[in-house]
């Protein structure tokens, strides 16, 4: 029997392949390019063009693609078949270096916010070595960025390898300063946990709602939902099991390093969390694995769910993205060391991160937001809107001393100067466990919680890293300043503690009292929806921190700005016209055709004895019918506010409008809908109702 070992990385043209595939000399310009970022000879990328296809020929592979990121949020690919004609009318199968280095599909139909009018109309794709090549059915998928020709990135791929860049050297003047001169680079790596629903397809194609959507519109409380934690941590049911295995194996296939899978708190709900690479790679990994999530579950007869929140009143998904900084040669920069001074350096990196969180709250809040995460923050089961940090106990206490310049336990009773000798040895804290909170500490790395299920973690690593190597920059410039070092180290320290303490939260998170201290005492941003945070983007401070870093230039920010927004529109325009597609076509004719068999029950009884009073039919046709014009009046109201939508001035009024008009409107509909659906026989119901969907998967 195969062993995994045997197969993992089997489609992925891996360093493995490349050494197996190519000269020595091909083979070490191409590591140069992908350790150090060198330009690639043309020589060299035909060559290994040439192994790659080979390779992917032997694997069965008749196409190419490009495969990139657009603004989309999901990935996008072009195939290419490999042959080219012979003179003998046969064929040979082909693949130049020019075709592996850069593709032109056509972008015109790819969001660009306006980009493409001020730039070239074309866009092109431009090959990542970083990022391994891999197979995907017969097609060999080239990892590649996406540009325009005027420049300006049409994804998200480009940005986040800028943001790694700048991260990287920011935090290597830091090192420097700490007498390391051997580091080459500083990596951000990531381990994205993935929540996801299974539902059984023949289900999932009865309802509309959740064809369009991805969730639910309509749909009573179930009798049961989560209340019993029967399901956290609990048996896996045989099909889901099944389809485990078997998303497993097409992820170690793919190198993915896929690792934890459990059931997750609400009913059909689990949770796949790999083990932590490179922020790049583990980009790439998350956007294969909800791909493959989806291919393999329709293979079982599933469906999976990734939207944020696909039923009402049972917890949502999410991701958490556990975010760390270490050295090319494997040191843990948010780990605290052995010795006084390792863990001074350390104290910095931690509090760049939480300048970095509490200067820019809002980026990380509109990294996270869609149409569909908004149903989630906030919500008691999901971090809320507001940003803080959790960094347990003993971290904590460290702080405090060093800011109030007072004892440490450890430090026997002596006032904490950060020199040398009298720093503490203070040990990591991996006990303490925060769930509410959106941005916690846990020990080497920070776990931030307010991803969605279906956000791509792209974004977010982008504003994260970004934002982390400003506060570096701020803090190098400063401290290679410094006249003596240990004493400006120390007061920069406790200065930033003092500055940005607000932003560090030790309590519960879902509490409503928290929210009130935060925003009233803290004055910490509370951003609600996604139409309340996106304008931010373009505040001066976010654009001057991200334009002056070079991960983004002004223009690629309003696009991006536009874009989010138009999405937001759309996605609930959608919702809004499926929602009085089914309320007309499906639930209106059900309940009345509900309430007219109950009529005709009641007449049939009287045409047999008259003196039979009918109060439960009376009563039940009477509700019915209330509801029915109920139904009719807000699906109405819901439709008349779709006009309103076309007259904003633009895309940021417009998406106030879908905050405080249709969303409300939306929300009136459910209501008479829902408790119809209680009163009506199920065998008139048109769709499967939420106790069907689940605890439908056997
Ligand atoms: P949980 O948060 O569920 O308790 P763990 O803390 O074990 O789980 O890990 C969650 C994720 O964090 C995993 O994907 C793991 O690989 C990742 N992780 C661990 N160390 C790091 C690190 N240094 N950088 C980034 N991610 C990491
Ligand atoms: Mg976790």
């Amino acid at each position: 029997m195969k062993t995994v070992s045997d197969y993992f990385g089997s489609m992925v043209f891996d360093d493995r392949a490349m050494r197996a595939s190519l000269s020595a000399d091909v083979y070490a310009s191409l590591r140069k390019t992908i350790d150090e970022g060198s330009a690639l000879d043309i020589s060299v990328a035909n060559a290994v063009a040439e192994a790659m296809k080979n390779w992917a020929v032997s694997k069965g592979a008749t196409h190419f693609t490009h495969w990139f990121q657009p603004l989309t949020g999901i990935t996008a690919e072009k195939h290419e078949a490999f042959i080219s004609p012979s003179p003998d009318g046969s064929v040979i199968m082909e693949f130049s270096g020019k075709e592996l280095i850069k593709g032109e599909p056509d972008a015109s139909s790819f969001p660009s916010g306006g980009l493409r009018a001020t730039f070239e109309a074309r866009g092109y794709t431009a090959w990542d070595p970083t990022s391994y090549a891999f197979m995907k059915g017969k097609t060999l998928c080239i990892p590649t960025a996406f540009c325009s020709y005027g420049g300006p990135a049409l994804d998200k791929k480009t940005p986040l390898l800028r943001s790694m860049e700048v991260l990287s050297k920011q935090a290597l003047r830091i090192l420097r300063l700490f007498g390391n001169n051997t580091a080459k680079r500083v990596i951000s790596s990531v381990g994205p946990e993935q929540e996801y629903f299974l539902i059984t397809r023949e289900m999932y194609e009865k309802r509309p709602d959740l064809r369009f959507s991805g969730r639910t519109l309509f749909g009573a409380k179930p009798p049961k939902g989560q209340e019993l934690d029967d399901h956290y941590f609990g048996v896996i049911k045989p099909s889901v099991s099944a389809f485990m295995e078997d998303l497993n194996d097409e992820l170690w296939k793919l190198g993915i390093l896929a690792k934890t899978e459990h059931n997750e708190v609400a009913p059909a709900q689990h949770e796949l969390a790999p083990i932590y690479t490179t922020t790049n790679i583990a980009t790439d990994h998350n956007q294969l694995t909800m791909e493959m999530m989806q291919k393999v579950a329709a293979r079982h007869g599933l469906v999976c769910l990734l939207h944020e929140k696909p039923f009402a009143g049972v917890n949502g998904s999410g991701k958490h993205n556990n975010w760390s900084i270490a050295t090319d040669s494997g040191q843990n920069l948010l780990s605290p060391g052995d010795t006084p001074y390792e863990n001074a350096q350390f104290l910095i990196f931690l509090c760049a991160v939480i300048k970095a969180v509490d200067d820019y709250q809002d980026l990380l809040r509109i990294s996270v937001a869609t149409a569909g995460n908004d149903h989630r923050l906030g919500a008691n089961e999901a971090p809320p809107a507001v940003i803080s940090i959790f960094l347990g106990d003993e971290l904590n206490a460290v702080l405090e001393a060093i800011e109030s310049d007072t004892p440490y336990k450890g430090t026997k009773k002596k006032v904490m100067r950060l020199g040398a000798e009298v720093l503490p040895k203070f040990n990591r804290d991996t006990t303490d466990r925060n769930r509410t909170s959106p941005f916690a500490y846990t020990g080497n790395k920070f776990e931030f919680r307010m991803l969605g299920s279906s956000n791509s973690i792209a974004c977010t690593n982008i504003m994260l890293n970004s934002a982390v190597a400003e506060s570096l920059r701020v803090i190098a410039d400063s401290l290679e300043k410094a006249k003596d070092f240990e004493s400006e180290l120390h007061d920069l320290i406790r200065d930033t503690i003092r500055n940005h303490k607000r932003i560090i939260f030790n309590g519960n998170g879902y509490d409503d009292a928290w929210i009130e201290e935060a925003t009233k005492k803290r004055g910490l941003l509370n951003y609600r929806t996604t139409a309340d945070c996106m304008p931010h983007l373009l505040d001066k401070k976010n654009v001057t921190m991200l334009t002056s870093l070079g991960v983004f230039t002004d223009e690629e920010l309003r696009s991006r700005r536009d874009i989010m927004l138009e999405n937001y529109c759309k996605s609930v325009v959608i919702e809004a016209r499926t929602m009085i597609s089914m309320a007309r076509t499906m639930i209106a004719p059900a309940v009345e055709e509900y309430a007219a068999y109950v009529a005709g029950a009641a007449n049939a009884k009287k045409s047999l004895s008259s003196d039979i009073a009918c109060t439960y039919e009376k009563n039940l046709v009477r509700k019915l019918s209330g509801l029915l014009d109920d139904i009719c009046t807000k699906t109405d109201a819901l439709e008349a506010v779709l006009p309103l939508l076309q007259d904003a001035k633009d895309i940021v009024e417009e998406s106030a409008v879908v905050r405080d008009r249709l969303l409300p409107a939306m929300d009136e509909l459910r209501i008479p809908c829902d408790e119809a659906e209680v009163l009506t026989d199920k065998k008139y119901w048109p769709f499967p109702t939420y106790s069907d969907l689940l605890f439908g998967v056997k």
